[in-house]
């Protein structure tokens, strides 16, 4: 069986700039690529998981999920890196039509994107991380069994600051940034 780092797109990998409708809104961090690689290099699966309900909502197509992630991976072998994999979710349970309004296990917190991943590439559940900057990814890596690390890029540092009084979950660990956590995961 093999250890995973789930990684979170929008905030953790990317710039958290609300719906990315167009590639041209996509900016991946400067030091993401050098992170993943950093994961490749010591052996552990890099996969992303991420929530795209615009498509439920008519925002974009499922078309601009797989542009924008041809993109991200584009850029990531840029800078010698790569994704094992990335799993999205498109779905809202009660917000558009059919097929994407759909009360689906797949949309974060749920764990079937993770469940997914774990099926497709043997992952040791419990030796494995989830990595992402909002409460949900928290709530993600509990129901799916991952331990959870909390960065404070995108909407982290405003969630740390001003919600975690109320999370009745609390995360493993946090790290100011994917590469802090990414540092701090290798090196446990
Ligand atoms: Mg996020
Ligand atoms: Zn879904």
């Amino acid at each position: 069986m093999r250890r995973a780092v789930v990684i979170d797109r929008d905030g953790t990998i990317s710039e958290e700039v609300g719906y990315i409708n167009h590639p041209s809104r996509f900016r991946v961090f400067p030091y993401a690529a050098a992170a993943i690689k950093h994961l490749n290099e010591a052996g552990w699966l890099a996969i992303v998981v991420t929530n795209q309900a615009g498509v439920a909502r008519g925002y974009f197509s499922e078309d601009m999920i797989q542009t924008v992630h041809a993109e991200m991976t584009k850029e990531l072998e840029i800078g010698g890196a790569k994704l094992d994999a990335v799993y999205y979710c498109a779905h809202h349970p009660s917000v558009g039509e059919p097929p994407y309004r759909f009360d689906c296990d797949c949309r974060k917190p749920k764990p079937g994107l993770i469940a997914r991943a774990a099926r497709d590439f043997n992952i040791d559940l419990g030796a494995s991380w989830m990595v992402g900057d909002r409460y949900s990814d928290v709530e993600l890596a509990r129901n799916a069994g991952v331990q959870s690390m909390f960065v404070l890029s995108g909407y982290g540092r405003g969630e740390w600051e001003h919600q975690r009084a109320n999370w009745i979950e609390q995360p493993d660990l946090v790290a100011e940034d994917l590469r802090e956590a990414v540092q701090a995961i290798v090196a446990k």
